[in-house]
């Protein structure tokens, strides 16, 4: 017989304000992609998101974007990131699972818009989302 471990229904939730300025930021980038850290607090597979900081020294490109991790500070509110695909979808890239960071990655895909926006565990399994 088979005993399944209970998962943990995990849910992201992210402030409607937040979602306006990743939008606004991956529109100003475009086309090259943008990278933000996402703030907030995380309980019980409970990942609420509200607000964004800049990576320092950040690099993008058309088909990339990333930052050294090493030079962030250490701060348990920073929840992961989020990046933008201009090319349109919001799949991650092999890169994106090599560069993981934190507990949860969300793309945006061209247009950045509400509906475009997902958000992914470290492997690749896509996770609620909802706009607060
Ligand atoms: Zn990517």
């Amino acid at each position: 017989m088979l005993f399944k471990k209970k998962k943990i229904e995990r849910l992201v939730s992210i402030k409607k304000d937040v979602v306006n300025s990743i939008s606004t930021y991956c529109q100003i980038k475009h086309p090259n992609e943008s990278i933000l850290i996402l703030k907030g607090n995380s309980k019980n597979g409970k990942i609420l998101i509200d607000g964004l900081v800049i990576p320092p020294f950040s690099h993008t490109g058309p088909t990339f974007a990333g930052f050294p991790q090493s030079f962030l500070p250490f701060d348990m509110s920073y929840l992961g990131i989020v990046h933008s695909h201009p090319s349109g979808s919001a799949e991650p890239s092999l890169t994106d699972s090599h560069n993981f960071f934190g507990l949860v990655s969300l793309i945006v895909q061209f247009p950045y818009g509400d509906e475009d926006i997902f958000a992914w565990d470290s492997k690749g399994n896509s996770i609620k989302l909802e706009i607060v």
